[in-house]
């Protein structure tokens, strides 16, 4: 899955440009893959099952990258209450400073010094598509935040390299 202007894409195997895929039915034995450096690698598991993988940047979130989400999971008939939300590493809320066109679209989740917490903007959408922010969650032993920790690729810290995030259905 290659970041592009798309956001979720319904059962698109193989490489796609999209921000997101949606699986219905499951991964199968299919591993689902997501390209980050700083943005969020989110995995979406409903009753134990693979159904959804994202990358969540701030341009994905302000775009409503999660009210696709939100559709896709309608259409499935899924039930929300049994869907927990898993977040990869990725930059934090101290790291990421945004300009005020990017900020702005994020009304009460910018600091005072012009910082994004893009984890808190994520559960926040996640939300108001009925999944409760408890069950929005960092995968332990991440590692922390990508620009402070000099193993990850970070594209603010001028890194072109990108992490791949995999995740497989047991
Ligand atoms: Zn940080």
């Amino acid at each position: 899955m290659i970041r592009g202007e798309d956001d979720l894409k319904k059962n698109s195997m193989g490489l796609t440009e999209a921000d997101g895929i949606f699986l219905a039915g499951g991964p199968g034995d299919a591993a689902v893959c997501i390209r980050t450096a700083d943005c969020i690698p989110a995995f979406v598991i409903h009753s134990g099952e693979l159904v959804a993988a994202f990358h969540a940047g701030w341009r994905g979130l302000a775009e409503g990258i999660t009210d696709t989400l939100g559709t896709l999971i309608g259409e499935e008939g899924l039930d929300r209450r049994k869907i927990s939300v898993w977040a990869g590493p990725h930059i934090c809320g101290k790291c990421f400073a945004v300009r005020d066109d990017v900020g702005s679209r994020f009304p009460g989740h910018v600091s005072k010094d012009g910082r994004l917490d893009l984890f808190e903007v994520m559960k926040d959408r996640l939300s108001r598509i009925g999944i409760g922010k408890d069950m929005v969650r960092l995968l332990r032993k991440t590692g922390g935040c990508t620009y402070e920790n000099g193993n990850y690729y970070s594209h603010r810290r001028g890194d072109t390299g990108r992490m791949l995030v995999f995740a497989i259905q047991r």
